[in-house]
């Protein structure tokens, strides 16, 4: 799965993304890798899962627009938060899907923001009317907005397990309860700030994970990718209704199509999923291109 990168060593596959370390040595002879053992270099991949199996074949451009759509809203935070984005000057087989980013002590906790109750959430509060501890009004459906944002924390499990919902109170076990209240405050802020941009352009930002590290100095920093359709729900405004599963702008045609008769697979069988159509990819690709158009307002 790696790609063989002159100047850069693998470290790890995430079941979306590549990371290799930048070799020390690497200088700019080596396709724009800054010689630094500080640094990493991150490739989106066009690999896209549902259901935690990894699909074939990706969605063409995938990694470009993730990639573009992550650096977009690095800068729409840059007053609030800074960012571990060092350099979009990478190697040319992997250009304009990887960044070179600052290497940090990542913090292990899964910081996830939510505005409005699905997925695991609505799991969660249908089992105990509560959402990693917090507790919420009764009555609320499938999409339904919270009386105000959420922090919700998840500890991040290995490949190929889920993500487990912890309290606030859990993660202040491990990081102590001065780091786990500027993450929590961190995420809200940067939650809030995003909502109401997307909203502006039509985009509800239902929920959203993100992922921080500390520099040397203690600096807490934005890393990973932020605000994607792979770590966040995006609906569109105008169609949203509580009390059914919302319409989305990430994988929806994907999942929709692997529980469909059509796909013939079984979801909760042993069997990886089929081959997704022609079709299926092409209007996958297309939502994930019209939600880098329509909050960004650039053109892919
Ligand atoms: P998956 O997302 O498929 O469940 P994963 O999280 O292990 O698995 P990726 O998201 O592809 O896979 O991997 C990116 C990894 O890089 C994550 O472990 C993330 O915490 C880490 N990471 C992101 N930014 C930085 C950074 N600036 N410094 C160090 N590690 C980082
Ligand atoms: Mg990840």
């Amino acid at each position: 799965m790696p790609l063989d990168i002159p100047g850069a060593t693998h470290l790890h596959s995430g079941k979306v993304r590549d990371l290799y370390e930048v070799d020390p040595s690497a200088g700019s002879g080596s396709g724009g890798l800054a010689g630094s053992g500080d640094r990493l270099l991150m490739v989106a991949s066009d690999r896209i899962s549902a259901f935690d199996f990894i699909l074939t074949p990706g969605i063409p451009d995938k990694g470009e627009i993730l990639t573009r759509m992550s650096l977009w809203w690095f800068d729409q935070l840059a007053d609030l938060i800074p960012n571990h984005v060092v350099s979009t000057t990478v190697p040319e087989r992997v250009r304009g899907r990887a960044l070179i980013v600052e290497k940090l002590d990542m913090f292990p906790v899964e910081c996830v923001a939510r505005g409005y109750l699905t997925g695991s959430g609505l799991i969660d509060y249908e089992a105990t009317g509560e959402v990693c501890g917090v507790p919420l009004p009764a009555g609320l459906v499938d999409g339904s907005r919270l009386p105000e944002p959420i922090f919700t924390p998840a500890t991040k499990a290995d490949l190929g397990d889920h993500d487990e919902n912890v309290s606030f109170e859990q993660i202040t076990e491990t990081i102590g309860l001065e780091t786990a209240t500027a993450l929590k405050e961190l995420t809200l802020t940067i939650y809030a700030r995003a909502e109401q941009i997307a909203r502006e352009r039509g985009i509800i930002l239902a929920d959203t994970k993100f992922e921080f590290g500390a520099r040397a100095d203690g600096t807490i920093v934005l890393a990973d990718e932020v605000l994607t359709p792979d770590s966040s729900r995006f609906w569109p405004a105008d169609s949203w209704q509580p009390g059914r599963s919302q319409a989305s702008y990430d994988k929806q045609f994907v999942r929709n199509w692997l529980i469909s008769p059509e796909s013939g697979w079984d979801r909760h069988g042993d069997q990886q999923p089929p081959t997704l159509p022609a079709e299926i990819v092409e209007k996958t690709r297309a939502r994930y291109v019209q939600a880098y158009e329509q909050l960004t307002g650039q053109t892919f």
